[in-house]
């Protein structure tokens, strides 16, 4: 297990088992009466088929633990709160959770209700988003925010005013200069008095890829001049008491607390000019950033790595914010923060099977297909492996190959010689330890669909382990190449920056039993980010909960994934119409052949239509052959 770093990425929440499993501790270190939860096992009830006691769902599969979810809260709750006490900060933290990062109902009604207590709140980018962070907050507490990001039209801002007029605590975020107009003038015709943000560009710059909008030239926010222009249009249209939140966001996945504390003092300062101004300043809201450790190694390095705890950046945040308002006299704020990645990546577990592995093929040569004369005067081979010079022996055998392909080319050599050549010097190659040992996993998922940051420009490499077998040492070596018909649907990057991830041969367990692997730590973003290439749609999802029952766990919600109807429908097929299309081909094919042969005809129509019918119901991915 320490071959996959699970106790430096995964602690406290994942660890290797006596049996070699993934064993899961929702709670955190906690030492509640519960046992871990055997991730193999959860794995196994949700996909047994249901006459064997199981879900019957397919993979791939999501595992999500709300317990965790529950536990990330807490624990960023209480880290702020122990920076307020131990600095004796004058205000309280009050966070959100942009919702962007996973819009999953359930999540988001589960943060909800976990941070109901301490008046955790969402924040919204956009129209859907808002309506989704209203409806879910109407079991929430009544002050917790309601942070409205992203840019503005009319019907946006009417939404976050009517959201006032809902009483929600609507704040609504300027992240451009115009959208100040919109609001106070949707404000006096809807007549609500509105509490007013903004968003600040910041000089400070995180020069990773999640900083790329950070800085002067950065996508979003108001520059110096503009934030000038807004106070003193809020002025003259009496509404400066309405402005009331500063925010910025310097990217996701900060580095250091020193870029942190740079970015939190600059926006702090100018938290304090608008309160000089005359607004009636009350919260500072220092967006995402807090990163994440994906590869447990604590180096910072970009974009994989933070130096820091929870506790380091909230005592980071507070001190920075405390510093710059003692100095100014200013009263301290309450803390907003954003954050996403944070909050939802450590809870979910995507689970897919490593369907087969491509070996090079390593045979003695059949006796059937003469190649003896294209072995002829290959005398410096055969004494290069007969003395084990690795390095020659390669080199002649490369030279073979060669050869032979050119024969093949001018039409001297059959595709069988040239496969038994391929064979035999695989077979040299094998003999003297020089076979390339990387092989090619085959994997049944999308990496478009599942980790759209692993193949996009971030490049995002997340912890990827067998979930079970951690007990026997990794035979081989293999990069993951997915189901889509794409070059980029494949990883050949893992953690740690290794071209390759130790792996179990498959044909050695257990007569071709399934082997699973789950990537972890993708719970932010990836599912609200990922497409449907090659119409592969969305995995199946269980949630699952610590149990003092008979067994450690229960499942207490199963979703089957999307089907192969729901992703046609997403690109405007008509499932249904299609169904009948085919079916109604399928009677005029087989019905017209006549000759008495009825009753035939009728049974092979029956297993055409049925066969249509599951192809339509199942999921796009390959079903896992049964026994
Ligand atoms: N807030 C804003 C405005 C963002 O753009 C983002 C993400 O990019 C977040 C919050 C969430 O950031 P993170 O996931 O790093 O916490």
């Amino acid at each position: 297990a320490s071959l996959y770093r699970i106790d430096c990425w995964g602690a406290p929440y994942f660890t290797a088992n006596s049996s070699g499993n993934i064993s899961v501790r929702p709670h955190g270190s906690d030492t509640l009466p519960h046992q871990d939860i055997d991730l193999l096992e959860v794995v196994k009830n949700a996909t047994d088929p249901k006459p064997s006691g199981g879900l019957g769902l397919q993979f791939p599969l999501i595992v999500r633990f709300p317990d965790v979810l529950k536990n990330r809260l807490e624990c960023l709750q209480s880290a702020f709160d122990s920076a307020v006490k131990s600095q004796g900060y004058g205000s309280h933290y009050q966070g959100v959770y942009p919702v962007k990062c996973n819009q999953d109902r359930f999540i988001v009604e589960d943060i909800v209700n976990f941070g109901s207590s301490f008046r955790f709140g969402l924040e919204a980018g956009s129209k859907p988003e808002i309506l989704l962070a209203m409806s879910c907050l109407c079991k929430g507490n009544p002050d917790a925010f309601l942070v409205c990001n992203g840019f503005k039209d009319s019907e946006y801002v009417s939404l976050a005013l009517l959201g006032r007029k809902l009483a929600f605590n609507t704040v609504i975020v300027l992240e451009q200069e115009h959208e100040l107009d919109l609001v106070i003038d949707l404000s006096q015709k809807m007549n609500v008095r509105p509490v007013i943000g903004l968003r600040a560009k910041l000089r400070t710059k995180q020069t990773n890829h999640y900083g790329s909008n950070s800085g002067e030239n950065g996508k979003f926010g108001l520059t110096s001049s503009q934030i000038v222009r807004v106070v003193t249009k809020l002025r003259e249209s009496g509404m400066l008491d309405c402005l009331q939140l500063l925010h910025f966001h310097i990217g996701s996945m900060i580095p250091s607390t020193s870029l942190l504390s740079d970015g939190v003092s600059e926006a702090a300062l100018i938290y304090c000019e608008l309160v000089r101004l005359g607004a009636h300043m009350r919260v500072i809201d220092v967006g995402g950033g807090l990163g994440i450790d994906y590869d447990g190694s604590k180096s910072g390095q970009a974009d994989q790595s933070v130096t820091y705890t929870l506790e380091e950046y909230a005592e980071a945040v507070v001190s920075s914010i405390r510093y710059v308002c003692d100095r100014r006299s200013v009263k301290h704020p309450v803390i907003c923060s954003e954050s996403g990645r944070a909050t939802v990546s450590h809870h979910s577990v995507l689970i897919f099977e490593a369907a087969s592995s491509v070996k090079p093929t390593a045979h003695q040569p059949s006796a059937a297909v003469d190649i003896q004369f294209l072995l002829e005067g290959e005398e410096d081979l055969y004494a290069a492996v007969m003395r084990g010079d690795q390095e020659k022996s390669l080199l002649y055998v490369e030279q073979l190959k060669q050869r032979c392909v050119e024969g093949f080319k001018d039409g001297v050599l059959s595709i069988e010689q040239l496969g038994s050549i391929d064979g035999l010097c695989e077979w040299v190659l094998k003999a003297i330890g020089g076979s390339d040992a990387v092989q090619t996993y085959n994997i049944n998922l999308s990496i478009f669909t599942s980790t759209p940051d692993h193949w996009g420009t971030v490049g995002q490499l997340f912890p990827i382990v067998p979930i079970h077998r951690l007990d026997e040492k990794p035979g081989a070596r293999g990069i993951l190449s997915d189901l889509t018909c794409d070059s980029d649907g494949k990883i050949v990057k893992f953690i740690g920056g290794e071209s390759s991830l130790p792996l179990h041969e498959i044909d050695s367990y257990g007569g071709g039993g399934r082997y699973l692997l789950g990537i972890f730590l993708g719970g932010a973003y990836e599912e609200s980010m990922g497409g449907v290439h090659n119409l592969f749609g969305g995995p199946s999802v269980v949630r699952v909960s610590q149990s003092d029952g008979p067994h450690s766990f229960v499942v207490t919600r199963a979703v089957p994934g999307q089907s192969s109807s729901d992703v046609l429908r997403a690109v405007q097929h008509e499932p249904e119409l299609m169904i009948q299309t085919l079916k109604h081909r399928a009677e005029e094919v087989m019905h017209t052949k006549g000759g008495g042969q009825e009753d035939e005809d009728e049974n092979e129509y029956k297993n055409v239509a049925a066969c249509l019918d599951r192809s339509f119901h199942n999921m796009p991915y390959l079903a896992t052959e049964e026994g």
